[in-house]
């Protein structure tokens, strides 16, 4: 080595030691043989404590087979690997010391495992590559959070707090995506308060806001689990009934039906009596069309008034 290379040695030496990422290299047999000083401010073990001894040792949690066929990989096809925070948050257990994303514990890494080869060109050693990306991470999590929460508002009524228009829509799709794939068939049930206006008009527009709150908490519990409502309209909601024939779906309505017109809906000191019309459509009568399903309930849903309210009708009795 002349004096040029020396320096540049020495300068590289420095430049390695003080850069903001991690630099190992491993040996063979897991031994680590370099250690920079970013490695060193986060795990407080000193270069000459870590130098000689087995990564294994050193990071007990590490998971032994995963790693070990990563580096093995690496070798076999003499090129380099990367493990992003998406994979796997953190292969080294260091704590988030960043101001900026101080609500997450661990630092997240990327982490590239890269051959490097001998002079006789066999892979005695492999150098891995920590980059801290807790910023990216943490950025990243609060995005998709708010992202996440934005979906939700969207699709929720705030009055009664279940879907609304548009989680009727991705419901509605669901459904009929489930009867193409599975032959899953389900029922649409649409439904609508009798005389609201005169509810209204007579008792006064909180009052209104109040039956409506009821009646969804009324139909959350009468439905299974996997089942969906959603107000659509004013006073307008609709049911999906999944796994279930129209026939089915009528004896839901007429329980349902009974039950509204049963419960003493209150507002203040007052007691108010509601019924609801309601129109029923099974899936396959429209051969699984979001649009035609929903005009094929809301059809029934006419019907149910014009023959006198407080009813169910299904779709096929009609015509
Ligand atoms: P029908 O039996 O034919 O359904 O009669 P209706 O009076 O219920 O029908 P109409 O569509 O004429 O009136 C619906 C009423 O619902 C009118 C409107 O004032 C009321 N409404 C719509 N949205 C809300 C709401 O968010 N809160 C309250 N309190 N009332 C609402
Ligand atoms: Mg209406
Ligand atoms: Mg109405």
């Amino acid at each position: 080595m002349n004096q040029i290379d020396f320096k540049e040695f020495h300068w590289m030496v420095s430049m390695i030691n003080s850069i903001d990422a991690g630099l190992i290299v491993l040996d063979n047999d897991y031994v680590i043989e370099s250690w920079n000083g970013f490695m060193y401010h986060h795990s407080n073990i000193h270069a000459a404590d870590a130098k000689g001894k087995n990564i294994f040792d050193i990071f007990q949690d590490l998971d032994k087979s995963w790693f070990m066929r990563k580096v093995e990989a690496v070798k076999t096809i003499q090129n380099q690997s990367f493990i992003t925070w998406e994979q796997k948050p953190y292969i080294f257990p260091f704590k988030n010391y960043r101001p900026i994303t101080g609500t997450v514990e661990h630092m997240y890494q990327n982490v590239t495992i890269l051959p490097l080869p001998s002079l006789t060109g066999s892979i005695d050693q492999i150098c891995l590559i920590i980059y801290d990306v807790t910023d990216i991470a943490a950025n990243r999590m609060e995005l998709q959070k708010a992202n996440g929460q934005l979906e939700k508002l969207t699709k929720t009524d705030p009055l009664t707090q279940i879907d609304n228009r548009n989680g009727l829509a991705v419901n509605v799709d669901l459904a009929n995506k489930r009867y193409k794939m599975q032959q899953t068939v389900s029922s649409l049930v649409m439904l609508d308060i009798d005389h609201f206006k005169q509810i209204n008009d007579t008792h006064g527009h909180p009052a209104g806001d109040a039956i409506l709150q009821q009646l969804a908490a009324i139909i959350k519990e009468s439905m299974r689990e996997n089942d969906s409502v959603a107000r659509y309209g004013g006073e307008e909601f609709a049911i999906i009934l999944h796994n279930t024939t129209s026939d089915k779906a009528s004896h839901f309505v007429e329980r349902l039906r009974k039950a509204i017109e049963d419960t003493e809906f209150t507002f203040q000191e007052t007691v108010i009596k509601v019924t609801i019309s309601f129109g029923i459509a099974q899936i396959s009568t429209k051969g699984g069309d979001n649009k035609a399903w929903m005009e094929a309930a809301d059809k029934a849903l006419y019907q149910a008034k014009r023959q006198g309210r407080n009813q169910g009708v299904v779709y096929e009795s009609m015509d």
